[in-house]
């Protein structure tokens, strides 16, 4: 199964983003954005198996709403950073939750193989098409079926152009770049023999098996 995109460089997310995620575990939300990485090779299309690693007894799903570069941003403004994007995609962030907490940080709970499925990139001029903005994409996580994750990207506690310029004065964001924008609350676990689904309803979905290592 080949990706649904270009292997990008780098995939820059973002922790804590929704005032009621942050708070669902036990955090606040932070005073600017919460930047991390995911390695390229965590990428996965819908259909391949997310493999529960052994070092790991509490992997979670986080659906979240994610954006491509379609041109290189650096110490950009956010009317720039607004105008590089070329597509939208559901993305899970999926978390080794035990790992984020036990470890100082994020690189091995975010870094597992298998840890970054990836729905169809939809380009933004399809957006503009059907009247949606970035302001109003929704995302909705689905295991087995049951709907477990619904965000809207206008209650964001930092907005997309804003992620995306504040990301472009620490590095360089290249063409083909991923940048994922934090989930909403509801984050769970999974376990061998789940579906989880996340998407972007009427725009990007992907689902995926999950499985034991
Ligand atoms: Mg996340």
């Amino acid at each position: 199964m080949p990706l649904p995109l270009e292997r990008p460089s780098k995939i820059v997310c973002v922790g804590r983003n929704y005032m009621a995620h942050a708070r669902e575990l036990g955090n606040d939300v932070p005073g600017e954005p919460l930047l991390f990485l995911k390695p390229p090779s965590a990428l996965i299309p819908g259909g391949a198996p997310i493999v529960l690693p052994g070092a790991s007894r509490q992997v979670e799903h986080e659906g979240e709403i994610a954006v491509i570069l379609g041109r290189r941003l650096r110490l950009a403004s956010e009317e720039e950073a607004r105008e590089a994007i070329s597509h939208v995609l559901a993305l899970n962030d999926v978390t080794a939750r035990d790992l984020q907490r036990s470890d100082p940080q994020w690189t091995r709970a975010k870094g597992f193989d298998t840890f970054c499925p990836v729905g169809p990139p939809v380009p933004v001029e399809s957006l503009r098409e059907r009247g949606l903005s970035l302001e109003s994409l929704e995302v909705t996580t689905h295991v087995n079926g049951e709907l477990r994750q619904h965000g809207r990207a206008g209650d964001m506690v930092f907005s997309i152009p804003f992620l995306l310029a504040y990301a472009s004065e620490i590095m360089t964001l290249e063409p083909g770049d991923l940048v994922s924008t934090g989930s909403p609350e509801g984050v769970g676990p999974l376990h061998p023999g789940d579906v989880v689904k996340v998407q972007l309803p009427g725009l990007s979905s992907v689902e995926n098996p999950v499985e034991a290592a």
